[in-house]
């Protein structure tokens, strides 16, 4: 529940008041310093703007890319100045360092109308190694901190758990969003819930598939990892050599649909297949039902139209659908149209009203952009790893730190 965890409703008045806030501003770049995706920019802009409402000096703190030591120019947050600035529509003074005397003077200097922006805190590898000292030295300068960077939450960095123990604190509007959806969507669903899980490998899905059968009324599996569960339910066809399918997870998956059929969750799995025999966009293809998928020489890259009909079917008797995974190669036309049929039919529930739903991890987000419905969803989580270990069950600390 939200009321378990601060949010800045809990922190008062902020008038004069310095906020340090923990941001995610790790954005993709060219080679050129130019920001190609403002998004990660974007989604902050709300939380500093409302703190600077509230008469707050915000100092703005992040991570960014994947600095070798101090100093490393490619790894500056300096590069993102201009696109903060034209995204707050307020200037923002830059310091080149996020502990010390610069900083201290800095935020001395500044004026009520501008946001400070220290430099990148991985420059320190006390950040990532979640050093004590360190984030006392990081929140010095502040009177109060704010964590918005959910993206990072999954790691107990320096500035994501120990600063925030620092301070009076709570969680940015970002961070408060993320969660309410996530727990929206699994710790406090509306029932029946539905998840999907496509994708290309079961290994890299366990956790994720052993906490989901335990929760979910019904479990769609779709992707190149399904292979391996239809492999394991007798479907025999299905050649190795030239689809997807790990012989050594059969086990696995038959003991995961072992703990479904204990926990009543229903496995969805797919009816018929898009078969073609290149990879490559546009190849000649055709989709045939489990029983006549060709001994060799084919590869299982989609689910066909009858697999689309009872996943559609399946989200029309739920109420809430969380989804990671595409359901076919979505990267290849037409590989994707599974993918997108199902996405549209889910984007059309939750325009109606009937249906919350939530979608994150890996390459979901890319996928759902593909089907042009990436802003259709009740939520789309861009956080990656942490929405991936949420769905997994497991603890976050960068969120556990700022429960009540
Ligand atoms: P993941 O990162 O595990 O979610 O996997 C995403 C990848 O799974 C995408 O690159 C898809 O192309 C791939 N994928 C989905 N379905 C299949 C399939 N039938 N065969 C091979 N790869 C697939």
């Amino acid at each position: 529940m939200m009321t378990e965890y601060k949010t800045m409703d809990d922190l008062g008045d902020l008038h004069g008041k310095v906020v340090m806030l923990r941001a995610d501003l790790n954005v993709p770049m060219d080679e050129n310093f130019h920001v190609t995706n403002t998004a990660r920019i974007d989604r902050t802009v709300p939380t500093i703007k409302e703190l600077m409402q509230k008469g707050a000096k915000v100092v703005v703190i992040s991570h960014f890319g994947r600095p070798e030591g101090k100093g490393d120019m490619k790894n500056s947050l300096s590069h993102i100045v201009p696109d903060l600035e034209k995204a707050l529509g307020k200037k923002v003074v830059f310091v080149d360092d996020c502990i010390g005397e610069k900083v201290e003077q800095a935020v001395k200097a500044m004026n009520n109308d501008e946001i400070l922006l220290l430099e990148n805190l991985r420059f320190y590898n006390e950040e990532k190694k979640g050093d004590e000292n360190f984030a006392k030295e990081l929140v010095k300068v502040a009177d109060v901190y704010v964590s918005d960077a959910f993206s990072t939450a999954h790691r107990a960095h320096a500035s994501m758990v120990a600063a925030v123990k620092e301070r009076p604190s709570a969680m940015g509007r970002l961070m408060e969003e993320e969660v309410k959806a996530l727990e929206g969507a699994l710790s406090n669903p509306t029932r029946p819930l539905i998840a999907i899980v496509g994708g290309s490998k079961v290994s890299t899905k366990l956790d994720l598939l052993n906490n989901l059968v335990k929760k979910v009324d019904k479990l769609v599996i779709s992707g190149g990892m399904a292979h391996t569960f239809m492999k394991a339910s007798g479907i025999d066809t299905i050649n190795e050599a030239n689809s997807l399918v790990q012989m050594d997870m059969i086990d696995t998956a038959k003991e995961i649909m072992a703990t479904a059929k204990a926990n009543n969750c229903e496995i969805v799995l797919p009816k018929d297949v898009v078969i073609s025999k290149e990879f490559k966009p546009h190849a000649e293809h055709k989709t045939v039902d489990l029983e006549h998928i060709p001994a060799e020489g084919w590869s299982l890259l989609d689910v066909g139209e009858k697999t689309i009909k009872e996943i559609n079917n399946k989200l029309d008797e739920c109420k809430t659908l969380v989804w990671n995974g595409p359901l076919g190669v979505f990267e290849m036309k037409p590989f994707d149209n599974a993918t997108n049929a199902v996405a549209a039919h889910a984007a059309e529930l939750t325009a109606a009203g009937k249906l919350m739903s939530v979608a994150g991890g890996g390459d979901t987000v890319s996928a759902l952009e593909n089907a042009g419905v990436a802003d259709k969803f009740s939520y789309i989580s861009t956080a990656g790893g942490a929405f991936l270990e949420w769905m997994e069950g497991k603890e976050l600390p960068g969120v556990v730190v700022l429960k009540k």
